[in-house]
């Protein structure tokens, strides 16, 4: 039994070719009217191969060792630096940047595929370079021609990290209460900053000769709340007129001991009179830094489906190799001498547990895969509207997977602890770890609540409903498509899929009317109405799942299993729409005490 993760490449494959069918659309982008199947494929392969065997072998080391701090300077565990210099020197951290910028120009689909395996193979050694897309986006659509010239290839490269600095200890989820000041000066034409951020990920380490750090910080004439907010680049080294180096003000203070992601250094940094450089303009920080946050949220709704993938691996390979009490049933090739221990993938108390794992995690890739898609869409499409609309809809769908997929990435590493029972609880299986850092994902890049609110206020009620209106439309269609088919399964899933966007129709009205008397109405409920949508997106992938499976040879194993899995996701997990749906309509009703 192995349990060392394994690349799903045929899942990935079926999502990008089957499920969305990109390599069609990629023929007509002028970029990449070369770029097929084949081709993509083989740069999944050479990632997996990377993967593998560079980036997975380091990660139970790298739990154990976990980084060092000493005399302000953090180091990181045995192999991350070499690790991290081979993965700069592959190209992999431009494999979608556009090559105009010195990337490869690949579409953004592929690089959430490459996200998703590098989150399962190792979490933590991918928090470094895990903020280089969001400050290199950042930087080409805010940043000034000398930032662009002097900076961002360093950044767009990997040759220098990046991090990004909002927290403060008074100040986590509400920016408003940020207190960093930056002060003109006027010898370099820069600014100074004063100020200590907290939890700033990679904020010092030893991978990269240098560390640009963007900053959220207040000038002395901002205006209170976040308008007041501005964004510097602050690196830990600047250079003289000679390009001699020389020391910012910028120092670690020290690193948490935390619950997991024990190799990723989360630092306390104090900025004290560093030079730094604006970026966009004064008191526009905050809409500066969300292109860093948007890229980032995607990449941690990959880090879910990163959990979810290797729990679901681990766990169908241990079920399947031990053997504990007789089966009630067994399939019957499988039966043995009456009385012997079956494995417990019989027992069909585990089998619900691994086809659960099973269900979210392949109709979760499709999900993600699909905004990746749209962001490709928004980024390169010939027509103004379809490129609006695609990055509309992208925005609407990120949220939601950064929640909902997150939740669940944590949810089945604990489930899989329980599929190996207490040998789960022990180092050596992996499964613990997992359990460990999986969790933090819920919290940062905008917590889980705070993404709710996000959704279900500003982009769902917030713009009229247009946004969910194009969503819904997508799944409507797809519906339709499945009513019409003589297959009963298809058909009643499209029925389904019809009834559950009813459904969010109608309870996104009520919510929409209830609000206009009871505030508080859309923040207790954004939770379950998040989910809710998430539960119609894992439909929605599963109802065009067992479209594609259905139409495929019968005596393939793997549209087999697609069809098996797709059919019990309706049967059996779906249900938890409904009670998400029940939650929300309690929600409606009744009031909140105060605790
Ligand atoms: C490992 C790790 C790495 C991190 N990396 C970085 C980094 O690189 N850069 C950086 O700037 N920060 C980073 N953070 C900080 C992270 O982004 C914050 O922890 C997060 O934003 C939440 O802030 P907080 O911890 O102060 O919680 P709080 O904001 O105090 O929230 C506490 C609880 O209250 C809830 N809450 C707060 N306001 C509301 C509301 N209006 N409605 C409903 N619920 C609400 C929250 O959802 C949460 O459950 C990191 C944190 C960790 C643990």
């Amino acid at each position: 039994m192995s349990l060392d993760y394994q690349v799903p490449l045929r899942d990935m494959r079926f999502v990008i070719d089957e499920w969305i069918g990109a390599p069609g659309w990629w023929r007509s982008v002028p970029a990449w009217e070369d770029l097929d199947s084949g081709m993509a494929q083989q740069v999944l392969e050479e990632a997996a191969r990377f993967v593998t065997e560079r980036i997975a072998p380091l990660n139970s080391a790298g739990d154990l060792e976990g980084c060092r701090f000493e005399g302000g300077e953090v180091s990181m565990p045995a192999g991350f630096r070499e690790a991290y210099a081979d993965f700069v020197a592959a190209g992999w951290p431009t494999l979608a940047l556009d090559t105009d910028a010195g990337g490869q120009g690949l579409p953004q689909l592929l690089e959430v595929a490459l996200q998703e395996m590098l989150a399962a193979a190792n979490h933590a050694w991918l928090m470094s370079p895990g903020l280089t897309h969001g400050a290199t986006a950042c930087l080409m659509a805010h940043g000034c021609d000398a930032l662009k010239r002097d900076w961002l290839p360093k950044i767009a490269s990997g040759e220098w990290l990046t991090t990004m600095c909002l927290t403060e200890p008074q100040a986590g989820s509400d920016l408003a209460l940020l207190r960093a000041r930056a002060t003109p000066d006027a010898a370099h034409e820069a600014w100074r900053i004063d100020g200590s951020k907290i939890f700033i990920t990679g904020g010092d380490h030893d991978l990269t000769e240098n560390i640009a750090h963007l900053v959220l910080a207040r000038l002395p004439d901002a205006p209170p709340g976040t308008k007041g907010l501005s964004l510097f680049v602050v690196p830990k080294w600047t250079f003289g007129e000679s390009g001699e180096r020389v020391r910012n003000g910028v120092h670690c203070e020290g690193i948490e001991k935390k619950m997991g992601l024990k190799a990723s250094p989360t630092c306390s940094m104090r900025f004290e009179q560093a030079l730094g450089w604006l970026v966009g303009e004064p008191h526009r920080g905050l809409a500066s830094m969300f292109v860093m946050m948007n890229a980032a949220r995607l990449q941690v709704a990959m880090q879910g489906v990163g959990h979810g993938q290797l729990a679901w691996q681990r766990a169908h390979a241990y079920a399947h190799e031990r053997a504990q009490m007789r089966a009630v049933s067994a399939p019957a090739h499988d039966v043995g001498e009456p009385g012997k221990a079956a494995p417990i993938a019989f027992h069909p108390a585990m089998r619900r547990i691994l086809l659960d794992l099973r269900a979210t995690v392949e109709g979760e890739r499709a999900i993600g895969y699909w905004i990746g898609y749209w962001l490709d869409v928004a980024a390169r499409h010939p027509g103004a509207h379809e490129r609006q609309a695609a990055g509309q809809l992208a925005s609407l769908l990120t949220p939601v997977a950064k929640t909902f997929f997150t939740a669940n990435g944590f949810a089945a590493a604990s489930s899989a602890l329980q599929v190996f029972g207490g040998y789960g609880y022990i180092h050596e299986y992996g499964v613990e770890q997992t359990v460990r850092d999986s969790r933090v994902a819920m919290l940062y890049e905008g917590t889980n609540e705070i993404q709710a609110i996000d959704l279900l206020v500003r982009k769902v009620l917030g713009d009229g409903g247009e946004a969910l209106r194009a969503l819904l439309a997508h799944v409507t269609k797809e519906a339709a498509g499945c009513m019409a088919s003589d297959d009963p399964a298809l058909s009643s899933a499209g029925a389904r899929l019809e009834a559950l966007v009813a459904d969010v129709e109608r309870i996104t009205s009520e919510i929409g009317q209830g609000s206009a008397d009871d505030r508080e109405l859309p923040y207790r409920v954004a939770d379950d109405y998040l989910a809710l949508l998430g539960w119609l997106l894992l439909a929605f992938a599963w109802a065009r799942t067992l479209c594609i499976a259905l139409n495929a040879p019968a005596g393939d194993p793997f549209y087999a299993e697609k069809r098996t899995t797709a059919r019990y996701f309706f049967a059996y997990p779906l249900a938890a729409f409904d009670h998400r749906l029940q939650l929300i309509e309690a929600g409606c009703r009744a009031s909140l005490p105060h605790v």
